[in-house]
C-alpha cells in the first residue's frame, strides 16, 4: 500500500515522521509525495497551541473531500493531537480511520492492517521506554545536508502552560551508542550537520552519560560534522556544557534558551524553574565562554495574570540580552495543563495581541542590529542551497544559525563549507560575498 505523511509542529514532529516512515517501510509500505496517489493519508500533528490545531482540522477536512472521491483511503492522525484526543478525535472527525500516539508507531503497520479490513482504532498507550533508538530513521524530505538525530523523548519539568509532558509521556533518553551509529549513517551518506533534539536536552542522562559528555563524544567522533542542539532549558544547562562547547570548532556557537518571561512573578507561575537574575547570569556565563555565541529565545505574552509590569519586564529583559532572534507567541489554554485547572486565562485577546506586537518590533530592532553588527565579518557558511529568490544565489548558515546569502561561484556545491563576508543584510537575511580560498 502507498502512504503519503505530512508532519506540523516541532523537530520532534519531523524526527518522528522519519521514524514513522521508516517503520512503514520495513513492512512493505511505499512512501509517496503526491497525495492523490496515496491510499493511506498520515497527518503527524501539533497540540502545542490552539491554531496548531485548527490547521490540522483544516487539513482533515480536506482529506474528508478527496475520500469522498475515493472512499477506500483510509486517514490516520498521529503524534500530540493523537495523544491529548484520543477517541474524540474518531468521533468529531468522521474521516479519519485511526489515531496513533507518539508512543506506539511500532504498531502503525498492524493498526493499518486492521483498519484496512473494516474497523477504526484508536491507540495511545505512553511509554516510558520507547525511545525508537533501534529504528533508522528515512529522512523523506531531506536536503541531504542537515539531519534532526533526536536524543531524548518526552518531558517531565511540567511547565504549568504545556500539554507537552501529557502528550509526549516521561523523559527518556537514547543511548550514546545508538546515537553514534545514526550519525555515523547520516556521515555515510555525506551529510555536513546534525542537530541533537530533545524537549530539554540538558537533562539527557543515559546511565552516567549526562548531555556535555554526550556532546563532547560526539564532537570528538565526528570532527568534520558540524553539530547543533536544541532545546536547552534555563534551569539545567551545565557551566561542563559550556566549556564543551567553547573548546570544539565543529559545535556550532548558538544557543536556544527560552525565557517565556522577564517577570519573576510570571516564571513562577509558569513553573520554569528560574528566576529573572538566574537566567540573566547564565547569559552572561554563556557569553564569556563563547564570546561570538548567538542566542535565541521563545517569548509568551498574556500568560494568566500577566500585568503591564510583568510585560514591561519581558521588554526590558529582551533588551538587556538583545537577543539574535526570537520566536514568540500569546498565550493560548491547553485543556489538561496545570494554567488550564488552576490558574485563569484572564489578559484579554486584544491586550495579548497588543503586547505581542510590541514583544515583536522590539526583537524586530534588536535582529536588525544583530545583523548589523556582522557587517564586515567572515564567516563559514554550509551550503545548503539555492537562495529562495534566486539560482544565482546560494544560501547556507554560519555556525551561529544566522542565513547567508552570496552570489553562486564556480565550483562550490552544496554540502561545501566556504568562507563568506557579510556586506549587507535584509529584514531576514545576512547577505555577502566569498571569499575565494
Ligand atoms: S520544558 Fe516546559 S515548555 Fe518545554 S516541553 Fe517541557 S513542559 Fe513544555
Amino acid at each position: 500500500m502507498k502512504f503519503y505523511i505530512e508532519t506540523y509542529g516541532c523537530q520532534m514532529n519531523v524526527a518522528d515522521s522519519e521514524v514513522v516512515t521508516a517503520i512503514l517501510q520495513k513492512h512493505g509500505y511505499i512512501l509517496v509525495n503526491n497525495i492523490d496517489e496515496a491510499e493511506i493519508i498520515l497527518v503527524n500533528t501539533c497540540s502545542i497551541r490552539e491554531n496548531a490545531e485548527t490547521r490540522v482540522r483544516g487539513r482533515i477536512k480536506v482529506f474528508q473531500q478527496i475520500k469522498k472521491q475515493k472512499q477506500q483511503i483510509k486517514i490516520g492522525v498521529l503524534g500530540c493531537m493523537a495523544e491529548r484526543l484520543k477517541d474524540q478525535l474518531l468521533e468529531q472527525e468522521v474521516a479519519v480511520d485511526l489515531v496513533v500516539g507518539p508512543d506506539s508507531y511500532k504498531k502503525l503497520p498492524y493498526i493499518i492492517d486492521n483498519v484496512v479490513s473494516g474497523s477504526k482504532k484508536v491507540e495511545t498507550e505512553l511509554s516510558k521506554e520507547e525511545t525508537y533508538e533501534d529504528i533508522l530513521p528515512y529522512r523523506y524530505e531531506t536536503n541531504g545536508i542537515s539531519a534532526f538525530v533526536s536524543i531524548t523523548r518526552g518531558c517531565q519539568n511540567y511547565c504549568s502552560y504545556c500539554i507537552v509532558p501529557y502528550v509526549r509521556g516521561v523523559e527518556r533518553s537514547r543511548s550514546p551508542e545508538s546515537i553514534i551509529n545514526e550519525i555515523r549513517e547520516l556521515k555515510n551518506n555525506q551529510y555536513k550537520e546534525v542537530t541533537l533534539i530533545g524537549q530539554n536536552v540538558d537533562s539527557y542522562l543515559y546511565k552516567d552519560i549526562s548531555f556535555s559528555q554526550l556532546l563532547k563524544i560526539v564532537a570528538q567522533e565526528f570532527p568534520n560534522i558540524r553539530i547543533r542542539f536544541s532545546t536547552n532549558h534555563p534551569k539545567d544547562m551545565s557551566n561542563s556544557l559550556l566549556e564543551v562547547m567553547a573548546t570544539y570548532p565543529n559545535i556550532c556557537k548558538h544557543v536556544h534558551l527560552p525565557v517565556q518571561s522577564g517577570s519573576n512573578k510570571m516564571l513562577q507561575l509558569m513553573n520554569r524553574g528560574y528566576t529573572r537574575e538566574q537566567y540573566l547570569k547564565l547569559i552572561e556565563n554563556i557569553r564569556k565562554n563563547i564570546p561570538d555565541v548567538a542566542i535565541s529565545t521563545d517569548i509568551m505574552v498574556g500568560f494568566c495574570d500577566e500585568n503591564e509590569d510583568d510585560h514591561r519586564q519581558t521588554l526590558s529583559l529582551m533588551k538587556e540580552v538583545g537577543y539574535d532572534f526570537a520566536f514568540m507567541f500569546k498565550y493560548s489554554e491547553r485543556s489538561g495543563t496545570y494554567a488550564a485547572k488552576y490558574l485563569k486565562d484572564n489578559v484579554p485577546e486584544k491586550e495579548k495581541i497588543r503586547r505581542l506586537n510590541e514583544v515583536i518590533a522590539l526583537q524586530n530592532e534588536l535582529s536588525y542590529k544583530s545583523k548589523q553588527q556582522d557587517v564586515g565579518k567572515t564567516f563559514e557558511v554550509l551550503v545548503e542551497g539555492y537562495s529562495k529568490k534566486s539560482k544565482k544565489q546560494l544560501m547556507g548558515r554560519n555556525s551561529q544559525n544566522k542565513v547567508i546569502v552570496f552570489d553562486v561561484m564556480d565550483n562550490v556545491i552544496f554540502g561545501d563549507f566556504v568562507k563568506v563576508n557579510v556586506e549587507s543584510f535584509t529584514s531576514a537575511t545576512l547577505i555577502g560575498k566569498m571569499i575565494k580560498s
